[in-house]
């Protein structure tokens, strides 16, 4: 049987009119930034093409835009994809403040000092010589262990734990002989350990017993709500934290100092580096970017957090200012969606010589990449490595407010400006020599074989794209399918 071969629209694709080309629209700044930063997150490459080239390529992949050179290049300029005087760039990291972080357990701190260093603030140092692919400390929970606000509608209803947020494949006799489920409502746990965990928090925020002014059941199931609709995973956090502190209260303490210690910046000076549209999708609402419209949506989120915690203004004294450094302080910290305290002391490299190993339910666990001398500081890294020198940079300027001057980004930059690239900063780097390598392609490509043969290789999903949604997750469909037709 002959077939032939028929090309068909899906989805409400505009077919063109016989004859007619098809109406091109010129595209918004956000849709032009937020598909260049998603090319450079596939093809890492593509950040050293010339405009001529980058443009070729931002239409062939958006065949309706009518974009014109120009507008390519003023827009990427506008939005700091493009910049050539640093200088003049935000930055906030000189903004951080922390202190020094109390009940840390010493036998955690065997391989590594927690010490103060100017100007990065509190910092991790090799106690002793550590080899590559030694444990150099291993964090068994979360400050306080938090279920991911995307799984918060399954664990209402007992599908997954109401913790850790795993699914549940459990018997329901199962659950009943090792008492995992709430005698009040729906939720369940996975394990003995996540009840151990999350009970009190649980029947504190859920079920209050009618004469505790601390919280208010309706309140909180407003405030969850909200946090949900607005996906703002940094609020939600902040809350079950909150809890925790207050329950923690007339124990130690510990959850409240240890927040507190941790390094933090106002959530408001870090919108300020980003651009008030989150063009990019670098910083996106679940780590607490809010547009300038928007800003109202912060008093609300407030208000209904307020309502939740009646006392958390008159007691605590907690104002909407407090809360934001709260917000901002959440997100330069997290991990996973996490908060560990060790962890956090530690400072960025693009090439880091440590590596992590996370999971919800059994904690973080922290390697040596490659061989440390006693006395070298600890690094991590915040960004994907696998990113180009230009997002990697940008990535770190928005959410943690500092341009990346590791060696690696050096030695990247210092070989763009060599071939002559038509973005990024232009930088006098004295003393760094860069052979001159054939193409511009090559020239400022990352040397992954190089950057990975002296550890395991880095984990493609971590951190850039979390379960969470916290970063923006882009599908593309084509509208065209090629479909075989029977004659
Ligand atoms: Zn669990
Ligand atoms: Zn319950
Ligand atoms: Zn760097």
């Amino acid at each position: 049987m002959p077939i032939k071969l028929e090309q068909l629209h899906l989805n409400d694709a505009s077919r063109s009119i016989e004859g007619l080309e098809e109406t091109k629209a010129v595209p918004t700044d956000k849709q032009i930034c937020d598909d260049v930063v998603l090319l450079w997150r596939q093809e890492p490459a593509t950040e050293d093409l010339g405009l001529v080239e980058l443009l070729e390529k931002v239409v062939h992949r958006n065949p309706s835009w009518d974009l014109s050179e120009s507008k390519l290049k003023q827009t990427l300029i506008d939005h700091n994809l493009s910049f050539s005087d640093e200088s003049k760039l935000f930055t906030y990291a000189d903004q951080v403040v922390s202190a020094q972080c109390p009940f840390i357990d010493p036998k955690s701190l065997e391989k590594l000092e927690l010490l103060e260093t100017q100007p990065r603030g509190w910092s991790a140092f090799a106690r002793k010589d550590l080899r590559r692919d030694e444990i150099i400390f291993y964090e068994h929970e979360a400050l306080t262990p938090i279920l991911p606000l995307d799984k918060t509608s399954l664990a209402e209803i007992g599908r997954s734990c109401s913790l850790c947020g795993t699914l549940l494949t459990q018997s329901s006799q199962f659950t009943m002989k090792n008492l995992l489920d709430c005698q009040f409502c729906s939720a369940v746990w996975c394990s003995k350990h996540c009840k151990r965990l999350e009970a009190a928090t649980h029947s504190f925020l859920k079920h209050p017993t009618s004469k505790s002014k601390q919280v208010s059941a309706t309140g909180w199931l407003d405030f969850e709500k909200m946090c949900k609709e607005n996906a703002m995973h940094a609020a939600y956090s902040i809350g079950i934290i909150y809890a925790r502190i207050i329950l923690d209260k007339h124990d130690s303490d510990r959850i409240r100092e240890q927040f507190e210690s941790l390094a933090q910046v106002s959530q408001t000076l870090r919108t300020k580096s980003a651009d008030s549209t989150n063009i990019g999708g670098t910083f996106d609402r679940a780590m607490g970017a809010v547009s300038s419209e928007d800003r109202s949506l912060w008093s609300n989120v407030f208000e209904s957090f307020c309502s939740a915690f009646p006392n958390v203004e008159e007691e605590e004294g907690l104002n909407l200012e407090t809360f934001l450094t709260y917000i901002g302080k959440f997100n330069i910290n997290q991990l996973d969606g996490q908060i560990y305290t060790i962890y956090s002391h530690l400072n960025h490299k693009c090439e880091p010589n440590v590596r992590y190993e996370v999971d919800g339910k059994k904690g973080l666990k922290v390697f040596a990449r490659k061989d440390i001398k006693k006395g070298e500081e600890l690094f991590t890294t915040y960004v994907n490595p696998l990113h180009g020198v230009t997002l990697r940079r940008r990535e770190l300027l928005v959410n943690w407010g500092f341009l990346c001057n590791c060696s690696r980004c050096h030695k990247e930059l210092a070989a763009r400006n060599k071939a002559g690239s038509t973005f990024g900063p232009k930088l006098d780097l004295p003393g760094i020599k860069v052979t001159r390598r054939k193409s511009s392609l090559k020239a400022s490509k990352p040397d992954l074989s190089e950057l990975l043969k002296n550890g395991q290789e880095f984990d493609l999903e971590v951190p850039d794209d979390l379960e969470f949604g916290r970063r923006r997750k882009s599908v593309r469909f084509d509208d065209r399918v090629m479909a075989a037709v029977e004659e």
